[in-house]
């Protein structure tokens, strides 16, 4: 028996799928709008890739079809496409769920004081553990609008691959850690400054839970409305384009 076999089918049928549904996909992401032939064909080198060795589970009486499976690799693709898919090494299993799901949260104040309370969750990722996708967001995702949340939890697992959340990911030969702190820092900052005073801006509150929120958040707003990102906070614009290594503002 020829034990390659069964991988090797797995892997045309899902280049087949892709295939067929390629111009689909493409169609329905406005995000990927002006990716140069060559962009695409990485990017769908990737998207095989990912498939191929990324684990699907579907829970809460989710019907999961190889389609869905396909737009959430697409849009998790999108941010490594000039960084590799090694670069999601830390990330073996998406979890995906029908829609929004209620997580208990505990917290300990200074005075010793527990606080418990529920909370609507659109997508989690853990460290070494799975990233939880609730379907219903994922459909709302990738249409330019500003909202991600498969790119919001990509941005995590890149952020984790140093060990730690801290919102600054490993960061390319030249780039200074040192700067990228303070220009987050910053930017932050302005953000509770604004937002404070009732101020608008297109970068989502949520940003502020903490630094590894905040480079999500962008993260997000980068590839969704570069141009709003740019507008608002030129410098973590212009480091998210190194770190990144494209710039979705010149294309979209
Ligand atoms: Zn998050």
């Amino acid at each position: 028996m020829n034990i390659f076999r069964p991988a090797r089918r797995r892997h045309l049928v899902l280049t087949n799928l892709i295939e067929a549904d390629w111009l689909w996909l493409l169609e329905h992401h406005p995000i990927l709008s002006g990716l140069d032939t060559t962009d695409l064909e990485r990017l769908k080198e990737l998207v095989v890739l990912f498939l191929e060795k990324k684990t699907f589970e579907e829970a809460d009486g989710l019907n999961m079809m190889d389609a869905m499976k396909a737009v959430i690799a697409i849009q998790a693709c999108l941010p490594i496409l000039n960084l590799g898919l090694s670069w999601y090494r830390n990330w073996k299993t998406i979890v995906v769920v029908p829609k929004r799901f209620t997580q208990n949260r505990r917290q300990v104040d200074r005075s010793g004081v527990v606080h418990e309370w529920k909370e609507q969750d659109i997508g989690q990722s853990w460290n070494k553990g799975p990233v939880v996708l609730s379907w219903e967001d994922v459909e709302d995702s990738g249409w330019a609008d500003g909202f991600n949340v498969v790119i919001h939890e990509a941005a995590h697992r890149l952020d984790l691959l140093d060990g730690a959340i801290n919102g600054r990911p490993e960061l390319h030969a030249g780039m200074s850690p040192q700067f990228w702190r303070d220009v987050f820092l910053a930017a932050f900052q302005d953000l509770e400054h604004r937002i404070r005073r009732g101020l608008r801006t297109a970068v989502d509150p949520y940003a502020l839970e903490n630094a590894g929120e905040f480079f999500a958040v962008v993260s997000e707003l980068f590839f969704e409305q570069p141009n709003f990102l740019q507008r608002e906070y030129p410098d973590v614009h212009d480091l998210l384009v190194q770190f990144y290594r494209q710039d979705p503002g010149q294309r979209l």
